[in-house]
C-alpha cells in the first residue's frame, strides 16, 4: 500500500519538478504589502521645522544617548515596562544582543570576571529556536546546551537543575512570546519559574527577546506575563535583559530597537554607551513617534499586518491539516502570532524533506538551523516562514512541502 502511494507521489513530484518553480519560504521577512503599510512614516517629518524632542534637544543633531523620552514612552507602552528602564538603540535588536554578549565577554557583567577569562562559558538554548541567537553564542565560543521546548515554554525542570548545578552556565536565550519558530508563548507558570531561577552563576543573564510582543494574528492573541513585575519577588531584578524592536512593525533593518533592564544593568550599559556612540538615530525615533503617537497606534497598525498575514498562516495550516493530518508522520503548532510555523516530521526525515523541496524549487530555511551548530539531533524540525511569498505562491509551496514530507517519510518507512 505504501509502495503504491509512493509511486503516486513520485509521479506527482516529477510533474511538478518539470515546471521549474522558484518558491521561497525561507526567511521571516514582511511582504511588500506589509512594508507599504508604513510608507507614510517617511512623510511625517516633512514641513516640520521644529524637530526638537520634548526636552528641547534638536533631533537633527548629536545628543541624548539613551533615546528621546517620547520614543522611550512609545516602546515602554508597547512592551509594558516603565520608560525609565529603557534605552533606545539603533536599527536592530540582534545587534543589541550581540553587543550584550560581547560586553559580557570582554568587560564582564556588573563587576564579575569577564567571560573571556573563564575556562568555560555555557548558554542554555531552548530548541527549536532562533538561528541567529545560536550564531552569536557560537561566534564567541560559548558552549550551547539544548533545552527542549514544551508547549508552555522551555523545559523548566531541566533549566532549574542545570543553572543551579553549573556556574559555567551564564545565560539562556528566550523568545517568550510567539517563539521563533514554534509560535509558543511562555505560560504564566514558566515565566514565574524563570523569574524565580536560582543560578549558581552570579552573572547569569536571561536574554528575553520580545521580538514578537505585539505581533498577534487574531484578536484573542496570547498574553505574556510581565517578567519585570515578578522578578522583585525573588530579588532577581538584574537577571533579565529584554530586547525588542520595531523591525517587523515598520521596516526591518530600518526600525528602532530597545533594551529593557533593571537600574543596575541600565547604569552599567550607559557607562559603555558613551564610548560606543555619540547618539543613535533620533530622526528615526521621531518618525516612529509621530507616525504611531502611542501604543494604541502601534496596535492598530499591527491589525493591518495581521490582516495580510493571517490568511497566509491559515493557508499553510490548512495544507498541513488536510495533507498530513492524522497520518502520524508530522506535527505542528497553530500559532496565534509571530512569524513562523514549525513543522516536526518523522525523526530522520527533515533533511530529506529539505532536499526534495529544493528539487521541486521550494526554498526552506536551512534544515537544522533551528538548533545550535545547525545540528538537529533528531533531524525532524522544519521552519516555515509564510510571510513573504504572495498567497498563490505560498499555496503551491505549502502543497509541495506536504508532498515532499510524505515522500521522505515513505522512503524512510520502506527503507
Ligand atoms: N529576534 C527574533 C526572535 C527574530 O525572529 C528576529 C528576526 O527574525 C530578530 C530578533 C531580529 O530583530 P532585529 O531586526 O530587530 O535585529
Amino acid at each position: 500500500e505504501l509502495l503504491a502511494l509512493k509511486k503516486e507521489l513520485d509521479k506527482e513530484f516529477e510533474e511538478i519538478k518539470a515546471q521549474g518553480l522558484a518558491l521561497d519560504m525561507s526567511r521571516g521577512k514582511p511582504s511588500n504589502a506589509q512594508l507599504e503599510l508604513s510608507m507614510e512614516m517617511m512623510d511625517v517629518l516633512k514641513g516640520n521645522s521644529d524637530l526638537k524632542c520634548e526636552t528641547g534637544v534638536d533631533c537633527r543633531n548629536y545628543g541624548v544617548i539613551d533615546g528621546i523620552p517620547e520614543a522611550k514612552r512609545l516602546l515602554g507602552e508597547m512592551s509594558e515596562v516603565d520608560p525609565e528602564h529603557i534605552i533606545i538603540y539603533g536599527n536592530s535588536s540582534l545587534n543589541v544582543m550581540f553587543d550584550s554578549i560581547a560586553r559580557s565577554m570582554t568587560q564582564g557583567v556588573m563587576g564579575n570576571t569577564p567571560w573571556c577569562k573563564l575556562d568555560k562559558v555555557k548558554f542554555l538554548c531552548p530548541v527549536p529556536g532562533y538561528d541567529r541567537h545560536f550564531k552569536i553564542t557560537e561566534f564567541f565560543g560559548i558552549e550551547m546546551i539544548n533545552v527542549p521546548m514544551t508547549p508552555q515554554g522551555p523545559d523548566m525542570d531541566m533549566v532549574e537543575k542545570l543553572v543551579a548545578e553549573d556556574p559555567a552556565i551564564k545565560g539562556i536565550w528566550c523568545v517568550p512570546k510567539y517563539s521563533n519558530p514554534q509560535g509558543i508563548t511562555f505560560s504564566d507558570e514558566v515565566v514565574e519559574r524563570i523569574a524565580a531561577l536560582n543560578p549558581s552563576a552570579e552573572d547569569f543573564r536571561i536574554i528575553w527577546d520580545n521580538a514578537y510582543c505585539v505581533h498577534d494574528l487574531t484578536d484573542d492573541g496570547d498574553k505574556l506575563a510581565n517578567i519585570f513585575d515578578i522578578l522583585p519577588k525573588y530579588n532577581n531584578e538584574d537577571m533579565v535583559i529584554e530586547v525588542c524592536s520595531t523591525a517587523k512593525i515598520t521596516f526591518p533593518g530600518a526600525g528602532v530597537s530597545a533594551i529593557i533592564a533593571s537600574d543596575n544593568n541600565i547604569a552599567a550599559i550607559k557607562k559603555r554607551l558613551n564610548v560606543e556612540t555619540i547618539s543613535y538615530d533620533k530622526m528615526n525615533q521621531q518618525r516612529h513617534v509621530q507616525f504611531f503617537k502611542n501604543a494604541d497606534g502601534v496596535r492598530a497598525h499591527m491589525k493591518k499586518h495581521a490582516k495580510i498575514l493571517k490568511p497566509k498562516f491559515d493557508m499553510v495550516i490548512n495544507h498541513l491539516e488536510k495533507e498530513l493530518g492524522g497520518k502520524g508522520i508530522a506535527s505542528w503548532f497553530k500559532p496565534k502570532g509571530g512569524y513562523f510555523i514549525s513543522l516536526d516530521v518523522m525523526n530522520g526525515c527533515a533533511k530529506r524533506v529539505g532536499e526534495l523541496c529544493k528539487e521541486v524549487g521550494v526554498t526552506l530555511t536551512n534544515v537544522g538551523a533551528t538548533y545550535p551548530y545547525g545540528y538537529d539531533y533528531d533531524d525532524k524540525n522544519i521552519r516555515i516562514a509564510p510571510s513573504y511569498p504572495p498567497i498563490d505562491e505560498l499555496d503551491m509551496a505549502a502543497e509541495l512541502l506536504c508532498i515532499c514530507t510524505q515522500l521522505a517519510c515513505i522512503e524512510k518507512l520502506v527503507g
